[in-house]
Formats: C-alpha cells, structure tokens, sequence
C-alpha cells in the first residue's frame, strides 16, 4: 500500500537531512574550528579508550557534535531546494495543493530556526518534523467501534458513492467487521436502481451470515431501509448498515433521493465511499457530495492498486471529514480502520 509513496518520502527524508548537515558544515566553516565534545554525548563516537591523543573526528561526527551539544541554526534558504523538491513530491503522489501546502509549512516550521541541544540525530529530527506534518493533515481517523459503543442503538450508517467503487463490497465487508467485533448488524438493501445490486447485497450478506432487508428492484429505497430500521429496532440489533445507489438518472435526482432517505431513516452517520486510485478525483468528488448532502466520514476502497497515496493523505484535511477505513482488497476481511500513526509509520519506515 501506498510503496511509491513512501520510497519518494525516504528520498525527501535523506535530501532534507542532507541539506540540514550541509547547513551545520557551512556554519562550522565560517565559524572556523568545532571544539571536541566535553562529555561524551548519546549519539556521539565512543571516547577512545587508548591513552594516546584523540584523533581528529571525523566529518559526521563533528556535525553530530554541533547539532546534539551545540545549537543548530537552519535558515529557510538552507531548506529550500529540499522542501521544493518535497512539495513536488506530494504534487505528484496526488496529494491535494493545500494539504501538500500544510505539510511543507509544518516541516518548515518545525526544521527552521534553532534548536538548541536538541539531543538527536539529523535524521530523527527530520523524522519528527514529517512525522508531525503527516499527522496534522491526516487528522484522527474514526473509530467506529467505540463510536457504536458509546451511542444509543441501533446506529444507522448511510453508505453512499459513486457506482463502482466498491461501495457494495464495503457495507459487506463493514459488516463482517462488525461481527466479528461483536456487533449484531442488519443491511438495508437500499440501491434499488441498479439491476442486480439487490442480488449483489444479498449474495455477500449471506456469505458473511448477515440478515438483510430488501424489497423489489426499483422500490422506494427509503422505505426499504426505514424497514431495516424498524427491523433493527424490534430485534435489538446494534447496527444498520444502509447499502444506497451511487446513481440515478440525473445528479438532483440523486440528491433529492438522499435527502428523502436522510428524513426517513435519520441515519447517524452519512459515509461517503470512493476509491483509492482515483486521486485527486476522488478528494473534489468527496468535498463536492459533503458540500451538497454532507458527510460524517469517508471510507477509501482500493488502496491495496494505489501505490501513490494522495487521496489517503489528503482527503481529511481538505473536506474536514474523518478517514474512517481503507478498502485494501476483494476479501471480506481487507479492510483497515484507518489509523494514522500506523500509516505514517508506515510510509516514513519507522514502524515498530
Ligand atoms: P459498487 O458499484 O460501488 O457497489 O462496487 P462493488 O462493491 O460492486 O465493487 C466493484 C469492484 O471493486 C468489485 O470487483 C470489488 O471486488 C472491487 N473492490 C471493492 N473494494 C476493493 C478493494 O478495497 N480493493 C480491490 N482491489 N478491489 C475492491
């Protein structure tokens, strides 16, 4: 999952490390010669255990001395080529313009200036400044197990998307991780426009032992999933999950069909599913459907063929709406709630 991501992202960490030591040896050339450390310190060369005249230290060593003893002073001029580079990077990941915009101040901010004994290597500090940009724009994802704990039953999810994307095979695989969470769960099979996408509902509500609600194809979505509801009432189920067409004749169609199912069936969560691979299409498609019929949080199908990232790294900042799983393959279990420490761990390499 997102491996070009990420090898580009090990290049930016080595290019900003690089021009950060660049910075410090400039600096130690104008200032003329660096003192020997004091007192030995964590990152420092081991001191020489022969009686004989310490040798001379070397390059790195002498950088790793000014930047851990000393005080570290990076203009933005020493950054620029490497933050440039970085934000064409992100550009070409597909990561939206303001939340590449947003990692490069962060990372700016963070880098430039001083920082006095800072007591880590060059690399861990530009670690930590990625770390902290990725995790600002990633936002704090949504944990819905704990949200369906803490809220009144059942809760009423509304899936919705473009057709497709894997909206189907989401509310199923939604709901086999709810089961197994603990959760009882009921569909709605609430896309009555699409011929066979009741079928389609069906065939993996039974293969993942789930009770689904439907009516005939071309029926009142909204009365087929205020029926869940009632279902899910009657049978003290915790959850329902509200399967809905991505398409209808015309685009006001649609949302007029969505409003009247949001007055029926009062869902408490709108998700807004698209995939992956589509990029920056997806992040305006999702900004667009949150403007017009809002949303509470995005699922992401697909992340397993997207090796660029863009959407996962900028669609929580840029519509202001949580993450809530990754899609990361066609089994019923490959889906991922989305958790940003993981996943950017995982993209600097510094996972556990
Ligand atoms: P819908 O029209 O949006 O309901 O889409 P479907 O649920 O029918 O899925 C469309 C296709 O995408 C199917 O072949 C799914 O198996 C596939 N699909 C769904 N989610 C994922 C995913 O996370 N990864 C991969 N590789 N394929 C997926």
């Amino acid at each position: 999952m997102f491996g070009g991501l990420r090898e580009k992202l090990m290049a930016a960490r080595q290019r900003l490390g690089g021009s950060i030591e660049a910075a410090v040896a400039k600096a130690e050339t104008e200032e003329g010669a660096v003192p020997a450390p004091e007192s030995p310190s964590p990152v420092a060369a081991p001191p020489q255990k022969s009686p004989s005249p310490p040798s001379t230290p070397s390059f790195v060593e002498r950088v790793r001395v000014l930047i851990t003893e000393r005080e570290l002073i990076v203009s933005e001029n020493d950054l620029d080529e490497a933050l440039s580079e970085l934000e064409m990077t992100l550009l070409e990941s597909d990561v939206a313009l303001p939340a590449t915009d947003a990692i490069i101040a962060s990372v700016q901010k963070n880098l430039v200036g001083r920082h006095r004994k800072i007591g880590e290597s060059v690399d861990a500090l530009v670690v930590n400044a990625l770390k902290g940009a990725l995790l600002d724009v990633l936002g704090s994802g949504f944990d819905l197990k704990e949200y369906i704990t803490k809220h009144e039953r059942p809760v009423k999810i509304l899936f919705t998307g473009v057709n497709g994307t894997g909206k189907t095979t989401t509310v199923a695989k939604i709901g086999y991780y709810l089961k197994k969470e603990g959760f009882t769960v009921v569909i709605g099979a609430g896309d009555t426009y699409r011929a066979g996408a009741i079928e389609q509902i069906s065939v993996h509500a039974e293969r993942i032992g789930i009770k689904v609600i439907q009516h005939q194809e071309g029926a009142d979505p909204s009365a087929v999933l205020f029926d869940a509801v009632q279902y899910a009432q009657s049978h003290k189920l915790d959850v329902v999950l509200a399967d809905t067409a991505g398409r209808f004749h015309n685009k006001a169609n649609l949302m007029s069909q969505l409003e009247k199912i949001k007055r029926v069936m009062k869902p408490d969560l709108v998700v807004y599913v698209d995939e992956a691979v589509a990029g920056n299409d997806a992040v305006t498609r999702a900004f667009e459907f949150d403007k017009t019929v809002g949303a509470d949080a995005v699922v992401l199908t697909k992340a397993d063929m997207d090796s660029r990232g863009g959407a996962a790294i900028s669609i929580a900042h840029t519509i202001g709406k949580p993450l809530m799983f990754l899609g990361v393959g066609q089994a019923y279990d490959d889906i991922l709630p989305f958790e940003p420490a993981k996943v950017v761990d995982e993209l600097l390499d510094c996972g556990t």
